[in-house]
């Protein structure tokens, strides 16, 4: 296998053309804070930082509510190294697979193309890193003054990141591009040279857990025990590591939704007992399960991208042993993230949401994996739960256990290709017992929307590797240790449509939340408060 090195630094493609997009290279910041409370040291930012939260308890004998602010002394270290880091797709040569990779060659190359309304330059809309700001505070005339998110804290440019990957599909990377019919013509033309030299390597396949009609596309496929396969797929990301001299690599599971794995005691409940299951060749570990192990056991942090329960109690409890990191689940592009704006508005509006029913059709390969029952059981389970959070906050509008009527229905009608459709209607109780009914209809071109959380993932959880914090308290005798964030890294959310947390923890799929989580724990990496949108500067006599 040839991986996609595309490094500035280094090589000979850094001479071919600059690159282009918008930002500038891994690591580089918008700018420096102003503050005791913050320290740039030899290779790293170090933050001290108060985290006001609000203890809410009961009065056993009246029963009031009692709220009490509380401050938690955080501090936090950022390595500002980069370095060279890695990337490597499981199913690297389907649609998204392709599409993120012949995106990334073009923005890093600068390639153009030519459309019907002229020429197009490449760049990366729909990445909330690299195409979205942050407000970062107020100029002397009160005006706000905002940067690109991914210069908050330093962060890995998607220009300079090496890709590789796997598929049991063995076409290379410039003709799955071709067959994935995403881009333009003109633009696979330019792109194509480069691409046909990539070539995935060969994979698990499990022919229980994707579609039967997937069959035909396994034709580079591992031989062998469940065991060596592991371990093959552990040689595979230290190689990759080594032969690319990375400094990390991050495994993303953008291969076919898979169905739900069993969770059977004494099989995939615990670390240990996942491990034997492995070792004794346990028909009910997934090929994503598999990788996310061996993900784990190198220390490589792994993200599921697809919404099948990859990620089992065994492969968390794995994780948080060996102090690794692991995301998921399932992108959350189109319709669902549409859902998870559109219900948090309404329910915060104090509007009642009665019933959310969902169409889609698509004609994409993932179409016709999701065709077969039990894969798109996976799917129906990951896009029900978005609204639960929402619900549950407000008592007034639901009792407790009371929910809308959420219903999802997908199919495969092969002629719209990429172009997924999607039809959404909302109906919600408003005052005095009235109805209101929104009806949403969304193209979208489903590869284009899902490429960019690619990227927003890969450079979120590379962050993540480089960060470390302690608590402090005034009883400290010693220093506490620097220790790294949760191995459940719950801040990718805003990409993921079924957010997995650590265990016993909430979860959030109100995108709102999601992005401004992410926003404020960067500028608490760099000392600076939360952003809020109180403006009092502008709401006081001056
Ligand atoms: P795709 O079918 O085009 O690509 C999947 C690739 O995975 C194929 O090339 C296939 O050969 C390969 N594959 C299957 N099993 C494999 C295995 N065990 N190991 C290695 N490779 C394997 O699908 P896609 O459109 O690229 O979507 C990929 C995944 O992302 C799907 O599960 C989909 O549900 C999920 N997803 C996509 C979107 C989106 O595109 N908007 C959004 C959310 C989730």
């Amino acid at each position: 296998m040839s991986p996609i090195n595309i490094t500035t630094s280094a090589g000979n493609r850094a001479a071919i053309a600059p690159a282009t997009a918008p930002g500038s290279a891994s690591g580089a910041t918008a700018f420096k804070v102003d503050s005791p409370y913050v320290r740039y040291t030899d290779g790293a930012i170090e933050s001290d930082y108060l985290y006001d939260t609000t203890i809410v308890s009961r009065d056993t004998e009246t029963g009031q509510l009692r709220a009490k602010p509380t401050k938690v002394h955080y501090q936090f270290q950022t390595k500002t190294s980069v370095g060279r880091v890695g990337l490597m797709l499981v199913g690297w040569g389907g649609n998204n697979g392709s599409t993120v990779t012949a995106a990334i060659l073009a923005n890093r190359l600068g390639i153009s193309w030519e459309t019907r309304k002229g020429t197009q330059e490449p760049n990366y809309f729909g990445s909330v890193m690299m195409a979205s700001t942050v407000k970062l505070g107020v100029d002397e005339n009160l005006r706000d003054v905002y940067v690109p998110f991914n210069e908050v804290v330093p962060m890995a440019h998607p220009n300079d990141i090496v890709i590789g990957g796997w598929d049991i599909n063995s076409l290379n990377i410039g003709e799955a591009m071709r067959r994935a019919q995403v881009f333009p013509v003109d633009f696979q033309r330019r792109v194509y040279d480069e691409l046909k030299t990539l070539k995935p390597l060969p994979s698990v396949y499990y022919p229980d857990f994707i579609a039967a009609n997937q069959e035909e596309r396994a034709n580079n496929v591992l031989g062998g025990t469940k065991q060596e396969h592991l371990e093959k797929l552990r040689k595979d990301i230290r190689e990759f590591k080594q032969t690319n001299s990375l400094d990390r690599v991050i495994v993303m599971w953008t291969a076919n939704t898979e169905r739900y794995a069993d969770i059977i005691a004494g099989v995939n409940d615990t670390a240990d007992n996942l491990l034997q299951a492995i070792a004794s060749g346990h028909a009910e570990v997934s090929p994503s399960t598999l990788f996310a192990v061996a993900s784990i056991l190198e220390g490589a942090p792994f993200v599921n991208g697809s919404p099948q329960n990859t990620l089992v109690p065994g492969a968390i409890e794995l994780a948080e042993r060996e102090r690794s990191f692991v995301g998921g689940d399932d992108f959350k592009s189109g319709q669902t993230k549409i859902k998870s704006v559109l219900a948090e508005f309404l329910v915060n509006a104090g509007i009642k949401p009665l019933a959310i029913t969902s169409y889609n059709h698509l004609g994409n390969n993932d179409g016709r994996n999701l065709s077969a029952p039990a894969q798109f059981r996976s799917k129906e389970i990951s896009k029900s739960s978005v609204v639960d959070d929402m619900v549950g906050a407000n008592n007034i509008l639901y009792k407790k256990g009371e929910h809308p009527d959420h219903t999802i229905v997908i199919k495969y009608v092969p002629s719209v290709g990429d172009s997924k459709r999607a039809l959404d209607e909302y109906v919600s109780e408003i005052f005095m017992g009235g109805l209101n009914t929104i009806s949403l209809y969304n193209t979208c071109e489903d590869s284009l929307l899902a490429s960019p959380l690619i990227i927003d993932l890969f450079m979120m959880t590379e962050l993540m590797t480089r960060v470390t914090y302690r608590v402090k308290t005034d009883a400290d005798a010693v220093e506490p240790q620097w220790q790294p964030f949760h191995s459940v890294l719950s801040i990718l959310s805003y990409m993921l449509k079924a957010p997995v947390v650590a265990p016993n923890t909430p979860v959030v799929n109100a995108l709102a939340k999601q992005r401004m989580a992410m926003e404020n724990i960067m500028r608490a990496f760099v000392g600076l408060p939360p952003n809020n949108e109180m403006l009092l500067e502008h709401k006081a006599f001056h």
